[in-house]
């Protein structure tokens, strides 16, 4: 190619996402394959959601309303946010890429954890911003070393609450103590894509900072608990002022007609999110007592995903699991080069998780 690429982005390398089922099956010539690779809904996609869809499908021909003014409206009757303090993106990441785009360029920093989302990184070396990646307390974000790390040129600080791959999470009173800490000319990012999974007394959603704290912005999803991943949409609660910044480089059509029209509906379907909740829990509770008789250690979770320590590298046993047909992800990207993510799903996908672990385990020893 002649066409010479800036610095910043020669040196960025491109978001790796789980493999999707098809291409493993094309790839490896196998059959049946099951992905627990990207935290999706082993339930599918919420029925009424896929039923509104497609009722939706009848009028693309027009564009869908920029703002999505009904799904906000929805948003705001259901979480008690106001309509103005909604911004829906196309996908939770586009918002963390906007947000990016709006406060972000060369010479300023953004602060994050060493072992979390990589999308914050690519987000901010794209608008070539300085990554400041702080280390975490055991696989816990260190709230208050991410405090310290903030300097005059600090624009972001991003916080998935709870996190992605570890599954921890950061109580209420510490979140807040970091809104106290943090200077107002920072915007703090709390990304609460698995909130709805969290069943904890001190956790709670970072909406309820937002009346104090003008420089926050919280995001939510419907990718996972809501199993909706495949339409994206996701959402941020923020002052006002801040997300008319946000709106300024946001694409004039960012969500469609057919995913907003599907996430009304399944906002009205709780029934939905309970039994998706409540089966993650039921089978959580097989894949902890499971793995730890195949002698592995792992990071108790609040989400729908477990970080599995393996032996060797997390890239050589996630190939591993890949020729038995299983699709995990392995997090070296996020900074655990010895582990792998696995995505709770129903019964018998994780039994074939762990039947393929132990072949093989048994296969690395001599
Ligand atoms: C899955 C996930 C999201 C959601 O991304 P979408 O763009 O809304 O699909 C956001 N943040 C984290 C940490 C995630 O794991």
């Amino acid at each position: 190619m002649k066409i010479p690429v800036p610095e910043h982005i020669q040196n960025l390398e491109a978001y790796q996402p789980g493999k999707p089922i098809k291409e493993v099956e094309r790839e490896l010539g196998l059959k049946n394959t099951i992905k627990m690779a990207s935290n999706e809904n082993p339930l599918g996609p919420c029925p009424k959601a896929v039923e509104a869809a497609i009722s939706a499908m009848k009028e693309v021909h027009y564009y869908p309303e920029g703002g999505g003014y009904y799904l906000c409206e929805a948003i705001s009757g259901f979480y008690g946010v106001p309509k103005e303090n909604i911004i829906l993106g196309n996908g939770s990441v586009e918002l963390i890429e906007i947000a990016a785009k709006a406060f972000t360029q060369k010479g300023l920093n953004t602060v994050f954890s060493d072992g979390s989302f990589a999308m914050y990184r690519i987000a901010t070396l794209s608008m070539s911003g300085d990554v400041k990646a702080v280390k975490m307390n055991g696989r816990t974000h260190d709230l208050k070393a991410m405090a310290k790390a903030v300097d005059a040129n600090t624009r972001l600080l991003l916080v998935a609450n709870p996190n992605n791959p570890t599954g921890t999470y950061n109580t209420f009173d510490e979140i807040k103590e970091l809104m106290e800490t943090v200077p107002e000319s920072v915007l703090v990012i709390v990304d609460e894509a698995y909130k709805e999974y969290v069943r904890k007394e001190d956790y709670k959603s970072a909406q309820a900072l937002l009346e104090k704290h003008k420089n926050l912005l919280v995001l939510g999803t419907f990718s996972k608990a809501y199993g909706l991943a495949g339409l994206r949409i996701g959402y941020g609660f923020g002052d006002p002022e801040l997300l008319k910044t946000l709106h300024k480089v946001r694409s004039p059509f960012n969500t469609s007609l057919v995913a907003q029209t599907a996430c009304i509906a399944a906002l009205d379907d709780q029934d939905f999110v309970k039994a998706s909740v409540e089966l993650n829990y039921k089978e959580m509770e097989f894949l902890e007592k499971e793995l730890a008789g195949l002698g592995l250690n792992f990071t108790p979770s609040v989400c729908n995903f477990i970080l599995v320590d393996v032996p060797g590298s997390g890239k050589d046993f996630f190939e591993a699991l890949l020729h038995e047909g299983v699709i995990v992800r392995p997090m070296a990207m996020s900074g655990f080069p010895n582990s792998i993510r696995v995505t709770i799903c129903k019964r018998e996908g994780n039994q074939r998780f762990i039947d393929a672990a132990r072949k093989v385990l048994k296969n690395l020893k001599p």
